[in-house]
């Protein structure tokens, strides 16, 4: 283990860190999302595993998405779990990235009301902190609403 895994181990020790994943939240200190790509075949896989699921190559490691996309479903979780930086109602977000049709992370869209987190709509990645660790989210696009509604 280097530095860095050593590092995301213990800032992230309340997350179910393994091997597979480790890499993701290396690049969450480095405020960089990572998701598990094939070198192989050049598709990414969200959640880490090990194996491509697409060509079953074992050369898979993280790599940088974009950072955009669209939101592709959104609940409204009105309780849970004790958080830091969760209040509820919390938005919970499938996010649909850009880098892959079909590629979509689990998320949240911060600072927008429930009514504009309606699917289609375009978001970029950000960041806040979280455990006095980097935790990334997403925010609504004001860029690109326009052209996602033209
Ligand atoms: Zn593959």
């Amino acid at each position: 283990m280097n530095a860095t895994q050593a590092e995301a181990l213990a800032r992230y020790s309340h997350r179910a860190i393994d091997q597979d994943n480790i890499g993701l939240y290396e690049g969450w200190l480095a405020h960089e999302l990572r998701l598990n790509k094939c070198a192989d075949c050049g598709k990414w896989h969200e959640p880490a595993r090990a194996i491509c699921p697409s060509c079953w190559s074992m050369n898979v490691a993280p790599a940088p998405v974009s950072g955009r996309g669209t939101v592709y479903l959104a609940i409204l979780l009105r309780q849970g779990r004790e958080e830091e930086g969760v209040t509820y109602p919390y938005p919970v977000a499938l996010i649909e990235l850009e880098d892959q049709p079909g590629l979509r992370y689990t998320s949240t869209v911060i600072d927008a009301a429930w009514e504009d987190i309606k699917p289609g709509t375009p978001v970029k990645l950000d960041w806040t902190e979280r455990n006095r660790a980097p935790f990334p989210v997403f925010r609504i696009d004001q860029t690109r609403i326009n052209e996602v509604k033209s």
